[in-house]
């Protein structure tokens, strides 16, 4: 096994191949073309019983592990939505891995706390996330969505079902649009609300909440008497990244009493850039707001910033206190445990941390511009030409298309899509994602990635001009 002098010499080895990594990332097929199983079976089937070197380990790494990896911080990658990552957050990782630190409370490290309420302060003030608020680092978006919605539960119930479990009399409603994240209904279904007690309200054109339909179904939930929770809005919807009116949402919310959950997993990135504000007006009567600086905020994975109006709220729906965890200054300080649901927690400040400071906001802003630029470059490209479609509005940085030459019917025209993006993401230089719109199979071109740049985009659409003629 290792000791600190080999763990020196592998150290700057594994740094090596790091950087080499990033220098070329671009050699690498975005997507992993590996079958199901194929690395399982180059596994062994058992561990070994002695020690191993740490050459074969790591060239093993690159032979077996490689070829299974979707290279998500390749500049070709506009699948999904990123999870960007760089260099500053790299380091902080290296640290937080060295340091081995569980976060749980003030006192098993108390600089992991105060940084944690630090950073959470910083975040507040380069979004306008109003300063009262208090915040928290999660480990998703899916956490803090549920987190915010079990904390709904307690207030509303006096906290009672913590304490007694559900009465069966309850019957609670929570309502998004049809465009909501698929972890709001998770959220809803381990809550012990049930699915069918998801709302899923109807949108517009744009594919953002219509809140004439929200105040219908609550209006028709109260006749038939049922119990309206908690709304959940959308900043930057994962389909087409539509912008949920909060300010109307949180107008509804108010008239009837609701819980307000924002989830701007992706478009919360945006709110440092002062032209973005605008998806923030009503904050003051959200209870609470999650963003994920793992995606857009080159902060790697895990990152999620979560806000709460009602701290108090929060720290009673989750506190516990078995004698093995009373610490002096319980009370005093933070306790983060007390704060969502895991009790060890990551050193997850450092990352946010390094990357604040190492990037500074100017930086920042000028990389978020130049994806949401180039975003619209693409919105133009797909406008402008002949045989292609811009099926949703892109008001951040995904575009949402699909070919369409003339002449040809919708079965045909998802049928062609999807073998457009299949060839596309089988050629491995890049690697888009899809969605359906109105039942209409759409490609999304999502540009996110940390070092992405106007080449990697201009190559990006010539492959999918050149493939769409190639397959027609
Ligand atoms: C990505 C995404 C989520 C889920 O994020 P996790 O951090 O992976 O749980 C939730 N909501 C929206 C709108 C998203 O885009």
């Amino acid at each position: 096994m290792l000791d600190t002098k080999g763990f020196r010499k592998f150290a700057y080895q594994v740094v090596d191949w790091m950087a080499d990594y990033y220098e070329n990332i671009e050699k690498y097929p975005v997507k992993s073309g590996v079958k199901p199983g194929e690395i399982l079976s180059c596994l062994p089937d058992t561990p070994p019983e002695q020690e191993e070197p740490m050459e074969v380990i790591l060239k093993d790494f690159e032979e077996k592990i490689i070829p299974g990896i979707t290279h998500w911080q390749s500049p070709d990658f506009f699948a999904y939505f990123p999870a960007n990552s760089s260099y500053p957050s790299v380091l902080a990782e290296m640290l937080t891995a060295t340091l081995g630190a569980q976060c749980m409370v003030w006192e098993t490290s108390p600089a992991a706390a105060e940084l944690e309420e630090k950073m959470m302060q910083w975040i507040m003030y380069l979004t306008g996330i109003p300063s009262s608020f208090d915040g928290v680092i999660q480990d998703t978006a899916s956490t803090a969505t549920l987190t915010s919605l079990l904390t709904a539960r307690e207030q509303y119930t006096h906290f009672a079902i913590n304490e007694k479990g559900f009465s069966g009399t309850e019957k609670f409603r929570v309502y998004a649009s049809e465009e909501t994240h698929s972890s709001i209904e998770k959220a809803v279904k381990i809550a012990g609300f049930g699915k069918e007690n998801l709302v899923k309200c109807a949108v517009k054109k744009d594919f953002s909440m219509d809140t004439d339909s929200l105040r219908e179904a609550i209006q028709n939930d109260l006749r038939r008497g049922f119990n309206p929770l908690a709304v959940v809005a959308t900043l930057g919807t994962t389909g087409t990244t539509a912008i949920d009116p909060l300010k109307e949402i949180t107008n509804v919310a108010k008239e009837y009493g609701l819980w307000v959950h924002v989830d701007a997993a992706l478009a919360g990135s945006a709110l440092i850039l002062p032209e973005y504000r605008f998806m923030i007006e009503g904050i003051e009567d959200v209870d609470t707001f999650v963003f994920n600086a793992h995606k857009w905020l080159f902060t790697n994975f895990d990152c999620s910033l979560y806000f709460v109006k009602d701290k108090a709220a929060l720290i009673r729906t989750f506190e516990i206190l078995p004698e093995y965890l009373k610490t002096k200054t319980h009370g005093r300080v933070n306790d983060y445990r007390d704060w969502g649901i895991q009790l060890g927690r990551r050193f997850r400040a450092l990352k946010l941390w390094f990357v604040l400071r190492n990037f500074g906001l100017r930086k920042m802003q000028e990389t978020l511009r130049e994806h949401i630029r180039l975003a619209h470059m693409i919105r133009q490209n797909v406008e402008e030409a002949p045989d292609f479609e811009l099926l949703a509005p892109a008001p951040l940085n995904t575009v949402c298309f699909r070919y369409h030459p003339s002449g040809m019917d919708e079965e045909t025209l998802n049928r062609i899509n999807q073998q457009l993006m299949d060839t596309l993401n089988r050629s491995g230089k890049v690697y888009f994602t899809h969605t359906r719109l109105h039942g209409k199979f759409t490609i999304r071109f999502v540009i996110g990635q940390t070092y992405t740049r106007e080449e990697h985009v201009r190559k990006a659409w010539s492959e999918i001009i050149r493939t769409a003629m190639e397959i027609s």
